[in-house]
């Protein structure tokens, strides 16, 4: 089957196509047919576009909304152009999966979209209102393009993370918020951590129920999850992905009292500062000057700058904070898995994010570290290592093609 991903932001859709069915996936055969991103939708739109085995390709268009951006990834799917392998008329997209940021407590496996479903998305805008309402666009705009009768697949970022016990996810506030409006952590980047752990059992040649282990996405969003028999039994973002890790913008895990501290001083409404902590804090805030660990490495070897250093430092020591509250939380673990952008590329990063762990018994093996950037998957610690650690690239796109594939043909999912 042709399975159309769909990532849909408020101003830029992410999409993949993905020939995959159930023989491909248990051989891990599956294709990736195309790939592109379009940005800044609402005006000229810059376009990035690639298919299997050719170069990518940029180029820009005026792109209204997010109906007409998924009118035109169909355009150019089916075009003699872009030359998709078995794509060449919209009948040759076979269903459609979508990333959904937000399925509260009643999504807790992915789902084959129908009306109720679709209702069931909309009740959640209120826990997650600049994601659901254009993850629900998006998943319109596919059933104006195709049709009503192709099939769409939620697959929920929240959704791994309903493992929770109850102690874990439980804020401890009034027990009647819970009762009233379900204030408590959902836990994000889902599929991000699912395909880790599901890599890594592999790697290891281990069953779901013998998988321990830690995990790091670490991007421009970052969240740890730890993972004990295969499920998620604790995480570190919360009812919003604002808690926490430090990230590209965000603060991560602060102290509530400065919300009105800060509002007070500086004459702002808790809105106001909730955006402070959502869109200029994190790496950008304590460096004040960029969000992107990339840049602020740079800046810290070439000019030794004290901010860009001291961000580095934090964002790592909170990491390993976590790390460590983990092991404490889930009585040991075998591997800790680094993924996102920085955890995949960035030796340096995890590093230091190791330092302070072979009291744990963790030793990492800096050459194979210094290895595994660019997409390489493996270990990096030594052998014999007590507690592993891994590289992992995520592929939330090929998780939610799987998906896609089981919900159309009724078949048991895997999580
Ligand atoms: P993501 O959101 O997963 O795309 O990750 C974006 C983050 O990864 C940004 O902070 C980038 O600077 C960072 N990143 C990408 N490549 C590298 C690299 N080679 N070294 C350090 N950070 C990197």
């Amino acid at each position: 089957m042709n399975i159309l991903v769909l990532n849909c932001g408020s101003s830029s859709v992410r999409f993949q196509i993905i020939s995959t069915d159930l023989e491909k996936i248990s051989g891990n055969t599956d294709r990736r047919l195309a790939r592109g991103h379009i940005e800044r939708i609402g005006g000229e739109a810059i376009i990035t576009l690639e298919t299997e085995g050719r170069a990518k390709q940029r180029t820009s268009a005026q792109v209204r909304d997010t109906r007409a951006a998924v009118e035109f990834i169909v355009r150019w799917a089916c075009s003699e152009e872009a030359q998709v392998d078995g794509v060449k008329t919209v009948a040759d997209v076979n269903a459609v999966g979508h990333r959904v940021v937000h399925g509260g407590e009643r999504f807790t496996h992915s789902v084959l979209i129908t009306d109720e479903v679709l209702r069931g998305i909309e009740d959640c805008i209120e826990l997650a209102p600049l994601h659901n309402p254009t993850n629900i666009k998006g998943i319109q705009a596919a059933r104006e393009v195709f049709g009503a009768g192709l099939p769409q697949v939620a697959v929920f970022d929240t959704a791994f993370h309903q493992t929770l016990p109850d102690y874990a996810y439980l804020y401890a506030l009034p027990y009647q918020l819970y009762r009233r409006y379900r204030v408590r952590r959902y836990g994000f980047h889902g599929t991000s951590h699912r395909y880790v752990a599901y890599r890594y059992r592999q790697l290891r040649g281990i069953p779901r129920e013998q998988t321990n282990i830690i995990t790091l996405h670490m991007g421009n969003g970052c969240s740890a999850a730890a993972i004990r028999g295969g499920d998620s039994v604790d995480t570190s973002m919360g009812l919003t992905p604002l808690e926490g890790l430090v990230m590209g913008t965000r603060s991560g895990d602060i102290d509530p009292a400065i919300i009105d501290f800060v509002a007070a001083k500086e004459g702002l409404s808790a809105q106001a500062v909730e955006t402070m902590l959502n869109k200029q804090s994190g790496l950008l805030g304590i460096s004040g000057l960029t969000n992107d660990m990339r840049e602020l490495l740079a800046e810290a070897e070439e000019n030794d700058d004290r901010r860009a250093r001291l961000a580095i430092e934090i964002f790592c020591y909170r990491a390993r904070k976590y790390i460590g509250s983990y092991l404490a939380a889930m009585g040991g673990a075998d591997a800790i898995v680094f993924t996102g952008g920085i955890g995949e590329n960035s030796a340096e990063v995890r590093a230091l994010v190791c330092k302070e762990l072979e009291w744990f018994g963790l030793e990492i093996d800096e050459e194979r570290n210094r290895e595994h950037t660019n997409g390489r998957e493996g270990l990096i610690t030594r052998d014999g290592s007590r507690l592993a650690a891994y590289v992992i690239p995520t592929d939330e796109e090929l998780l939610i093609a799987r998906d896609t594939v089981r919900c159309v043909l009724g078949a048991p999912q895997r999580y």
